[in-house]
């Protein structure tokens, strides 16, 4: 009996030496696994599947972050997901199939396929063996195989978790806003005035008392695994609109709150919804006025300035924003558009009636887009580089917002 159990332990030792020259063509060195190991078993990471801690099993090993990649084993997070997860001895490869898309990795290897076509990793699947006994677990990066398969991925750094949200199924047509119970969402964020630690000190138009408790949803648009416009796209300076949109809907919430204005966040985070769930989520908190963040995008490089989306709504009985809510979307459109151009010092591309745009129209309360600037313009780009933006952009909201609820509510 023992000496069949030293055999095995030889033959996966061997196992095991093997793959890691295989490593060694992917610029990953046993000592940067090492590395990892350590610093994870110091300071472990979780991983959430729609809020829901993973459990790893026993002989799994855990999550562990390698050249600031997350690798985890690679079964269950997506068979909880409802997945399939395979292995391929001869070819060395893991297969996780997920409605119709399948991501293919190679142990060792930096390329994987996502429904056949090739695409590069930072850091390729490995078997990683943390305890020496020579019983490796499959580990996949976990951020590039949940974003394939259409997942958000976010990382929470005061828990250390990879927090990752199951793609949502879009049903689209039909949705009941006044019931719409949405199954996804049930255990996500509910938001509202969250984070009460503001820095800020609001020095500008002071809100009424009766604007006071109207509640502001916060969207920043695109998140997870769609990135919105890309600006120098394939460059090494690459800059995806969903990292714009996110501070500035993060530093939005600080200025509102801290002008007295009660807010909603849709997100938080890196992560992912649907549009319908956007709206659904405004709908659902009760939301007064909703605003999604967003910089837009040309087929022209010439195309710069700001501009500003809305909808003047009529529902089934007749009624408009006016008659339901006290104040309309066009009159918020223009505030923003005008402190936006002098804060931001963009041009006044002006305010656009954009019923076919499903946030809003699915929405019920007046509703706004901003579109800040251009990704594709050059000049417009290194704007959104610099670290003030964000908070230039915000401001210039916050201020067309605090506006039009004085304006309306006296
Ligand atoms: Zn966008």
């Amino acid at each position: 009996m023992k000496k069949i159990i030293v055999i095995v332990a030889m033959i996966i030792t061997l196992i095991a030496l093997t793959s890691g020259m295989v490593y060694a063509g992917t610029n990953i060195a046993q000592s940067d696994i090492n590395e990892g190991l350590k610093f994870c078993e110091a300071y472990p990471v979780s991983l959430a599947l729609d809020g829901q801690k993973i459990a790893f099993s026993q002989k799994d090993v855990p999550p562990v972050i390698i050249k600031e990649k997350t690798l985890i084993p690679a079964r269950a997070l997506f068979e909880k997901m409802g997945g399939k997860v395979t292995w391929q001895n001869d070819t060395q490869t893991v297969h996780v199939a997920y409605d119709n898309t399948e991501v293919v990795l190679t142990i060792g290897s930096d390329k994987a396929l996502v429904n056949g076509k090739t695409e590069t990793l930072d850091v390729p699947a490995l078997i990683i063996d943390n305890d020496g006994d020579y019983y490796g677990s499959t580990m996949i990066p976990v951020r590039f195989t949940a974003e394939a398969l259409g997942c958000g991925v976010a990382w929470q750094d005061s828990t250390r978790s990879v927090l990752i949200s199951s793609p949502a199924k879009v049903d689209i047509p039909v949705v009941d806003s006044n019931t719409g119970n949405n199954n996804q969402n049930n255990n996500t964020n509910n938001n509202t005035n969250s984070n009460p630690n503001s820095n800020i000190t609001w020095q500008f138009e002071q809100l009424n008392e009766a604007a006071k408790g109207k509640i502001v949803a916060i969207d920043m648009g695109h998140g997870g695994h769609d990135s919105g416009s890309i600006g120098h796209k394939g460059q090494p300076d690459q800059l995806n609109e969903k990292d714009v949109n996110l501070p500035i809907g993060l530093r939005l919430n600080e200025y509102l709150k801290s002008a007295g204005v009660s807010t909603y966040m849709i997100r938080e985070s890196d992560v992912y919804y649907t549009l319908l769930e956007r709206a659904q989520k405004a709908n659902d908190a009760g939301a007064t006025i909703f605003i999604s963040v967003h910089n837009n995008s040309s087929e022209t490089s010439a195309a710069h300035g700001t501009e500003v989306l809305y909808n003047s709504k009529i529902n089934a009985d007749g009624k408009s924003e006016m008659d339901l809510y006290g104040i309309q979307s066009k009159d918020i459109a223009k505030n923003v558009e005008s402190e936006m151009v002098q804060s931001l010092g963009t041009l006044e591309r002006g305010i656009k009636n954009s019923p076919e745009m499903a946030v809003l129209n699915k929405t019920t309360m007046p509703a706004i887009i901003v579109e800040g600037a251009f990704l594709s313009n050059e000049s417009e780009l290194s704007m959104m580089r610099k670290d003030d933006y964000a908070d230039k952009y915000a401001l210039g909201v916050a201020k067309g917002i605090v506006k039009s609820l004085n304006e309306a509510y006296k």
